[in-house]
C-alpha cells in the first residue's frame, strides 16, 4: 500500500518497516508508564456473524472455565512484579461477547484490583441481545461504569446484511438508560451497503433519543478474511455519509470527540483505543508499553496451554525505535483530533516541534490542523484524511496482521511496510 509506506517512512525517516518478532519474556516492565489502561479480552460469542473481524469463538461452558482461569493467572504474573499497587486509567472489556462470562466478571475485576487502582472507571462492550434488568444489575455491581452497546444499526434491512435481527433495541436501550451508567456508548456501522443518508441519521437520532450518550460510528470495512456477500462503498459515498453525521451533530448540538465518535453535550467521553500505554489480558490483547508492542497469541488453546506452564501468552513483539514509537503516538492521537505536545515530549522524550516541524507546518499550511493555546487539533478536513488514512491502514496493517495470527498460533515474523 503506497500510502501506508510513504507515511511510515516520512513519519519514522527511515525505510525501516514495522517488524513484529517471535518474542516473549515473562517479564514487563511498567511500572513506570504515564497514563496507563487496562483491557480484557472475552473470546466468545454466541454465534459468529460473517462480517466481524476479531479474535472469537463460539461459546462452550468448560472451555469457558478453563478460560476464567488462564485469565486470572495471566493477571497474576503481570501483576505479581509490582511492588505497590498501579494507578492506571480505565479497565475495557472486550470481546467477544463479555456477557457471556457475566459470572465470572467480578473476580475478574476483583483480580485486577489486586494490583491496580482503577481511576476513571470500567467500561464493558454489550451485545444488544444480552441486554436485560437482571444482567445491568449484576454488571453494575460489578462495579462497570461505561457500556458499549454493539448495535451497528436500527434498521432491520441495514443489519440483516451483516446477518443480525433488530431485537427492539430501542427498548433495550431504554432499560440501559434506568441504570446510571456514566457513558452509554452505541457503535454504528456507516455505508453499509443500500444504506442511505435517511437511514443513517434516523439510526443516531434513535441512539442519542433512547439514552445514548455517545456514537462511535465505524465505516464498514470489509476484511480479506470475513465471509460478507457485499462490497464496501466507494470512497465518494462514504465522504458524503461521514459529512452528513457530522453536520447532523453539528445542527442538534452534538459534539464531536474523535475522528468516528459523537457525543451528547456535557457527558462523559470514553475510548478504548487512545491510551498512550495498556497492558492487555486475555487471547489476542495488545500491550502497549513505551517502548515496546505485544500481542497474545490469537489461538485460545494455545493461550490456555501457556498459562498452564507458567508462560506468557505474547506471539508477537515489536521494540519501537524512537521514530516509530513517536509515529504511533501521532497517529493515535490525531485519531482523538488533539496533539498536545507537552503530553508528547513526556512520553518520547523529545519535543514534538524538534521532531515534526515540517509535518506540523505543512498541516497548518494546508488547513488540516490548527493550532490554539499551545495545543494542534485536527480540523473536519483533517478529520476527513483521517478517517480515509485509517481505512486504508487498516486494510494494509491490521488486516495482514489479524489474518496471519489467526492461522498461526505463534508466527516467526511479521513485517508491516
Ligand atoms: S460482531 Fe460481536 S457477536 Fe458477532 S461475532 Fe463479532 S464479537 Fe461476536
Amino acid at each position: 500500500m503506497l500510502i501506508t509506506s510513504l507515511l511510515r517512512i516520512c513519519l519514522t525517516r527511515s525505510f525501516q518497516p514495522f517488524i513484529f518478532k517471535n518474542k516473549s519474556s515473562n517479564y514487563l516492565d511498567y511500572a513506570d508508564e504515564p497514563e496507563m489502561g487496562l483491557y480484557v479480552h472475552i473470546p466468545f460469542c454466541r454465534s459468529l456473524c460473517s462480517f466481524c473481524p476479531y479474535c472469537k469463538v463460539v461459546y462452550h461452558r468448560e472451555t469457558a472455565e478453563k478460560y476464567k482461569l488462564a485469565l486470572l493467572k495471566e493477571i497474576e504474573i503481570a501483576g505479581s512484579r509490582l511492588k505497590t499497587k498501579k494507578k492506571v486509567t480505565s479497565l475495557y472489556i472486550g470481546g467477544g461477547t463479555p456477557a457471556l462470562m457475566l459470572d465470572d466478571l467480578k473476580d475478574i475485576i476483583d483480580c485486577l484490583k489486586k494490583y491496580f487502582v482503577i481511576q476513571q472507571g470500567i467500561g464493558m462492550e454489550l451485545h444488544p441481545d444480552d441486554i436485560n434488568p437482571e444482567a445491568l444489575v449484576q454488571i453494575k455491581r460489578a462495579g462497570v461504569t461505561m457500556v458499549s452497546i454493539g448495535i451497528q444499526s436500527f434498521h432491520q434491512e441495514s443489519i440483516s446484511v451483516l446477518g443480525r435481527k433488530n431485537t427492539d433495541f430501542a427498548a433495550r436501550l431504554r432499560l440501559v438508560q434506568k441504570v446510571d451508567f456514566d457513558v452509554v456508548d452505541v457503535d454504528l456501522i456507516f455505508a453499509l451497503p443500500g444504506q442511505t443518508e435517511d437511514i443513517l441519521l434516523q439510526d443516531m437520532e434513535e441512539a442519542f433519543s433512547n439514552g445514548a450518550t455517545q456514537i462511535s460510528t465505524y465505516p464498514f470495512i470489509d476484511f480479506t478474511f470475513t465471509d460478507n456477500d457485499y462490497r464496501p462503498m466507494p470512497e465518494k459515498e462514504k465522504k458524503k455519509l461521514l459529512n452528513s453525521i457530522v453536520n447532523y451533530c453539528w445542527r442538534t448540538g452534538r459534539e464531536r470527540t474523535s475522528v468516528w465518535t459523537f457525543a451528547q453535550k456535557n457527558t462523559g467521553k470514553y475510548s478504548s483505543i487512545t491510551r498512550d500505554s495498556y497492558l492487555g489480558f486475555g487471547v489476542s490483547a495488545a500491550t502497549l508499553l513505551r517502548r515496546e508492542f505485544k500481542i497474545n497469541t490469537f489461538s485460545l488453546d494455545d493461550y490456555i496451554r501457556k498459562i498452564e506452564q507458567d508462560r506468557v501468552p505474547t506471539a508477537l513483539t515489536i521494540d519501537f525505535t524512537l521514530r516509530q514509537r513517536a509515529a504511533y503516538y501521532l497517529f493515535w492521537n490525531a485519531y482523538a483530533m488533539e496533539i498536545h505536545p507537552q503530553k508528547f515530549q513526556e512520553l518520547i522524550g523529545k519535543p514534538l516541534n524538534q521532531m515534526y516541524g515540517l509535518e506540523l507546518w505543512v498541516g497548518l499550511k494546508t488547513g488540516l490542523i490548527v493550532k490554539r493555546n499551545n495545543v494542534y487539533y485536527l480540523t473536519a478536513k483533517g478529520a476527513y484524511y483521517y478517517h480515509y488514512i485509517e481505512q486504508v491502514y487498516t486494510t494494509a496493517y491490521i488486516d495482514k496482521m489479524w489474518n496471519i495470527s489467526r492461522n498461526t498460533a505463534f508466527p516467526d515474523e511479521i513485517i508491516l511496510k
